[in-house]
């Protein structure tokens, strides 16, 4: 982690007045002391600049800032400093204690949003006073992120952790191709896709449509079929196609007829490393094996589409999962926006490729459930594993489990397959 220039590191700014709980939070968002932390006004003078790993998007820069309040020539010159770290700052934490907001804090959120830089405004101390509910409204039209913490006892600090990852600019989070390293130019992809009573009338689902755009994109040439007709893909082609990328549900069938030295993986393995964190959800995988028969597990669905016929996330994963087990799970479903704060009753959470989400959001999730200890993997991923073929559907992805990535999150390069 010392290794990754700070250049390359996410740069998250706090800022407020004096004793407003800055160097409180720097210490509890790095879980470790950093910065003094004193009752006396003023006691931060110089930045203080501490470099942590913020999991799951990498490396980053806490900066803790002198209070923009603070008074006199030396106190004048300190702010002069702060100020100078605005243009350096890719997320500002503005801190307000106890509901205190004022023009001060309005100055600040109105300069950074200028600049287009991402602003949490931290309501500190929030167990002397809360936030008055339209001071929080206001922030939220404003496009502020709104959090409110106790820094000495940590209640907030993980949301905020969280906020942070949300708020961080699409360059530090955003992978940018599905399958643009794993297929040359002029490559072939099969794409295996079931039409079965799940599929939608008359279309593809996102999913299929963003890996066929990705692999255009790349000079990539697709062909697609249906699981059926796989074999008569395969008799078709001249030479072996560089991957084969099927839906999940048809993992079994496909890794029998596709020839083992042909690639393949799943649409939802594709997503799990652009829309989330692929060795944090191999990782996850494991936990399969030791799920036992009545285990609560949470399946995760980022759409609220109607349930039909064999739903994936409500009847086949869990009949795979339990059949794993030995015996039913208890799995409960949730969907949308809809991810609980208390993750602790699950022994698993599975997520689907949320191809309607941003990864972002999908990383706040993998950070709250990291940060409760609760393992979390996805549909493709947990699949594979059911069918005992996960090895061979994460092989075309090893070594590239993070997508050809923005320069921190390379840098931060936890990824290896099966870390713990
Ligand atoms: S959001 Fe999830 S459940 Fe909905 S279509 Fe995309 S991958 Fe499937």
């Amino acid at each position: 982690m010392g290794t990754a220039p700070k250049a390359l590191r996410l740069h998250v700014g706090l800022f407020g007045r004096r004793n407003a709980g800055k160097s409180a939070l720097v210490n509890a968002i790095a879980g470790q002391p950093v910065a003094i932390v004193s009752a006396t006004p003023g006691t931060t003078t110089d930045p203080v600049e501490k470099a942590m790993e913020l999991q799951p998007i990498g490396p980053i820069v806490l900066i803790d800032t002198a209070g923009l309040d603070d008074e006199g020539a030396l106190g004048g010159l300190r702010v002069a400093k702060t100020e100078a770290l605005v243009a350096r700052t890719d997320v500002a934490l503005i801190v307000a204690a106890a509901g205190a907001w004022g023009a001060l804090e309005d100055g600040l959120l109105a300069r950074f949003g200028a600049a287009g830089v991402p602003v949490v405004a931290v309501m500190s101390h929030a167990d002397l006073k809360a936030a008055p509910p339209e001071l929080v409204a206001r922030l939220e039209a404003a496009g502020a992120a709104v959090v409110s913490t106790v820094a000495p006892t940590g209640e907030g600090v993980q949301r905020l952790r969280e906020a942070i990852i949300r708020a961080a600019p699409d360059g530090f989070v955003e992978p940018p191709s599905l399958l643009g390293d794993l297929v040359p130019a002029g490559g072939v992809v099969v794409l295996v896709v079931p039409i079965d009573l799940e599929a939608p009338r008359g279309r593809l689902i996102q999913a299929q449509v963003q890996v066929i755009r990705d692999a255009l994109d790349h000079d990539a040439i697709c062909v697609m079929a249906r699981e059926t007709r796989l074999a008569d893909v395969f008799a078709s082609l001249s030479a072996p196609p560089a991957l084969v990328v099927t839906d999940s549900q048809a993992f079994g069938l496909v890794a029998r007829v596709t020839p083992p030295e042909v690639p393949l993986t799943s649409f939802s393995i594709l997503f799990a490393r652009v829309k989330g964190d692929l060795a944090t959800f191999a990782a996850g995988a494991e936990a399969i094996d030791r799920l036992r028969p009545g285990d609560k597990v949470l399946v995760c669905e980022a759409c609220t589409h109607h349930p039909i016929g064999d739903d994936i996330g409500r009847v086949k994963l869990p009949r795979w999962l339990g059949e794993h087990a030995g015996g039913a799970l208890d799995v409960e479903v949730r969907a949308g926006r809809d991810f609980p704060d208390d993750l602790g009753p699950y022994r698993l959470v599975v997520h689907c490729g949320a191809c309607v989400h941003s990864r972002r959001e999908v990383l706040a999730r993998v950070a709250r459930a990291r940060a409760q200890g609760v393992p979390m993997t996805n549909y493709g991923v947990a699949i594979a594993k059911t069918h005992g073929i996960l090895a061979r559907a994460l092989a075309p992805l090893r070594g590239r489990e993070v997508a050809p990535a923005p320069p921190s999150a390379s840098a931060a390069a936890p990824a290896a397959f099966g870390r713990p």
